[in-house]
């Protein structure tokens, strides 16, 4: 099967219909994740969402539970993409592109419409490159194998290596990042507060690095790429995930170019926890929670204690002690995935009897309330 025979196959699959080929009930476009021990009450409230346009899942939850057809095969029969690969090409070759007496119908999801029904298969491209080839990137891209990994250095080496790399890194006085996060109207006394860092130079950095650890350590930590370079070329500005004792394990770097995509690139692996978590003292207060980390030090320089999640579902039911005693404003970016994100936040804290509003609720209809689009950092006047 060539690269543009997997994209036919795939758009040609139902997801909801794979998922339930595969004993996994989807109601309503949802079901109860598949590692319910990492949920709250073993995910009662399913949080695993299925996107039948996309032909993609997610869970609300968990970080790595998320991706396309093939994924979700590979989650659930606990294999690899080839083997995935083969399963769906057993059940459903009468999809397969090149396959005698193709049927161009969708596998049909209940209730789904033939309007998302896909175009016809084209002729398959003669430049056929291998399915290995392809298994491999996609595998990489979407979804991290959950075959555990040989590990290379201990976790406590793990981390002592990434501190030991942030300390490598310079302050942002003056440089272009300086700049970026001026116009953001986010100053010194805060860059100062939360270690903000920067890369100055990056080719003396990435020697650095080469010289102090074995490159297959680099990798396996995840600040190297796979070319075997350090991943932050494009993306000089981190903030460090300090924990009450300013130190750090974990951080975020972002790009100050606005046309690189990506903006963020995290560090790999889970979140341990939200960004600023020292304003989490188990003290009786109010506590604002944002969408990243350019919110969060928004409102840090208004005096204001937030915390930041990197992104809406990576919010992580385990983190919920840390709230004891708080009460917690939601201040997520005013557009869809913001609202819907919300909601989750607002039953996921409900259910832990910790009380929560929604920034600017019943406030909509005065001047100064936030629009549509509108983040934080945008509503206090930053400049993108
Ligand atoms: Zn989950």
């Amino acid at each position: 099967m060539t690269e543009e025979e997997l994209k036919q196959f795939k758009a040609a699959l139902s997801i909801t219909a794979v998922a339930n080929a595969l004993g996994v009930p989807v109601v309503r476009g949802r079901c109860r994740c598949f590692f319910p021990t990492r949920h709250a009450h073993g995910d009662r409230t399913p949080s695993v969402s299925f996107s039948e346009e996309r032909g993609t899942f997610r869970c609300w939850v968990c970080d790595d539970v998320r991706g396309d057809v093939i994924s979700l095969v590979q989650i659930v029969k606990n294999c690899s993409f080839l083997e995935a690969l083969n399963w769906l090409k057993e059940t459903y070759g009468f999809l397969v592109p090149g396959a005698k007496n193709v049927v161009q119908n969708r596998v049909m999801a209940p209730n789904a419409s033939p309007a998302n029904a896909p175009a016809p298969f084209h002729t398959p491209a003669q430049n056929a490159s291998l399915v290995a080839k392809v298994a491999v990137r996609e595998a990489a891209l979407e979804y991290q194998s959950p075959e555990p990994t040989k590990e290379l250095v201990s976790e406590d080496e793990r981390k002592k290596i990434i501190l030991s790399f942030l300390k490598m890194l310079s302050p942002v006085d003056k440089t272009p990042a300086a700049a970026y996060l001026a116009r953001r109207r986010i100053y010194k006394p805060i860059w100062d507060k939360m270690l903000l860092r920067t890369i100055t130079d990056y080719g003396a950095l990435n020697n650095k690095l080469k010289e102090t650890y074995d490159l297959e350590v680099l990798k396996y930590v995840g600040l190297f790429n796979e070319k075997g370079n350090l991943r932050y070329y494009k993306h000089p500005l981190f903030f460090p995930y300090l924990d009450a004792k300013r130190r750090s394990c974990y951080f975020q770097a972002r790009a100050i170019d606005s046309s690189v995509v990506p903006k963020e690139l995290n560090l790999r692996g889970t979140v341990p926890y939200p960004y600023n978590v020292s304003v989490l003292d188990q003290k009786p207060g109010w506590v604002y929670l944002c969408e990243g980390v350019i919110d969060t030090l928004t409102f840090l320089g208004q005096n204001i204690a937030a915390i930041g999640i990197p992104g809406v579902r990576s919010f992580k039911t385990e983190w919920l002690p840390l709230f004891k005693n708080k009460s917690v404003v939601l201040c997520l970016d005013k557009d869809e995935a913001g609202r819907s994100g919300t909601e989750y936040l607002q039953s996921v804290f409900a259910h832990e009897n910790i009380r929560t509003v929604v920034l600017g609720e019943g406030l909509e209809n005065i001047s100064s309330s936030m629009k549509e689009g509108d983040d934080i950092n945008s509503w206090f006047g930053g400049k993108k």
